[in-house]
């Protein structure tokens, strides 16, 4: 038998009320279904706008949804709203606290919320895990920003769901913080939590997720396993530093695309299927050019993503 996935959403359509008289509703989920198998770290990425958020929204019970289903640990959202509530856990994307609470206090609250008797809270396990336990007493506004996504991670693991839900973790967050919060991420995996993350950084979604779904405009246009999809980009890049200036681009036809980018420097793009990088440099050698440096760029994630999406 098959493990059930963890989430699992079935055409499930968002339309939101016009935004104006005389004005069209607005379709932010055009009937999106995928799987969010156990036990990983799965992306859900897109441009803004996508319906990333619509889509947390919906299975966190904040937007109720115009059709379709989704099932959280095996229970219906519609349904079971309970239970379906709390098999997960979210991390907003906006900091929300009462400044007056200290992160013990947040966290005691929350635990109260969900009538978790004293004796089964976890306050000081988590806020160990969280690295904020010597911050316990101190007020939330006191916090910096990343102990306050940090203590928002514990707030949303209060109840022990067995899925974490992150919309845009590291938006807007310096590259540093975001090492430490891709580090929780992945330390909670190891511990056996599910976890969703929503971004709009390629990078994040390559490092982090080993399954991801893109969407675009609405629609599911992507659901693999990472390395899949960035095995999807076709298209290769090699820059090649020659003896002497260019006249100007060399054109072949086993070249997607040619630039010089630099007097001596040429930039040509290839479809890895068809040619090979030895080839594209013989190419360059026929002009006449002796060929000084040479540099190749794997495909990656934002190359498929420009593929998909027509972006860029
Ligand atoms: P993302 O999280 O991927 O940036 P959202 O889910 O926030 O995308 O938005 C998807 C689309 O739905 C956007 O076009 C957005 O303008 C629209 N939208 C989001 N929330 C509302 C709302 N409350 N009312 C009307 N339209 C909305």
């Amino acid at each position: 038998m098959t493990t059930p996935p963890a989430i699992r959403i079935d055409n499930l359509v968002k339309e939101y009320a016009p935004p104006g008289p005389g004005e069209p509703p607005k379709l932010a989920l055009k009937g999106v279904s995928f799987d969010v198998p156990q036990g990983g770290i799965f992306g859900l990425l897109g441009p803004n706008g996508a319906g990333k958020s619509t889509l947390i929204n919906i299975l966190a019970g904040l937007v109720n949804k115009t059709g379709g289903s989704a099932e959280i640990w095996g229970f219906d959202i519609g349904e079971n709203p309970r239970n379906a509530k709390r098999s997960i856990g979210i991390v907003p994307q906006e900091i929300v606290f009462d400044p007056f609470f200290t992160p013990f206090e947040v966290l005691e609250n929350q635990a109260g919320f969900y009538g978790i008797p004293r004796s089964e809270r976890r306050s000081e396990e988590l806020l160990r895990a969280v690295h904020l336990w010597d911050k316990k007493d101190a007020y939330a506004r006191t916090l910096s920003g990343g102990m306050k996504r940090r203590l928002l991670i514990a707030k949303a693991m209060v109840h022990s769901p067995p899925i974490l839900v992150l919309d845009e973790p590291t938006a807007g967050v310096d590259v540093e913080l975001r090492r430490q919060l891709w580090e929780l991420v992945t330390e909670l995996n190891g511990q056996g939590v599910t976890v969703v993350l929503t971004t709009h950084y390629l990078e994040e979604a390559e490092q982090l997720c080993d399954r991801i779904a893109i969407i675009n405009h609405g629609e599911l246009i992507a659901d693999k396993p990472t390395r899949e999809l960035v095995g999807m980009a076709r298209e290769k890049i090699v820059a090649v530093t020659v003896d002497k200036d260019l006249g100007g681009p060399i054109m072949e036809e086993a070249f997607t695309r040619a630039e010089v980018v630099e007097p001596r420097r040429l930039e040509i793009t290839y479809d890895r299927d068809r040619t090979s990088a030895g080839q594209v440099l013989a190419l360059v050698q026929s002009h006449g050019y002796a060929i000084e440096d040479v540099t190749t760029r794997e495909a990656d994630l934002e190359d498929v993503f420009v593929q998909l999406t027509g972006a860029g």
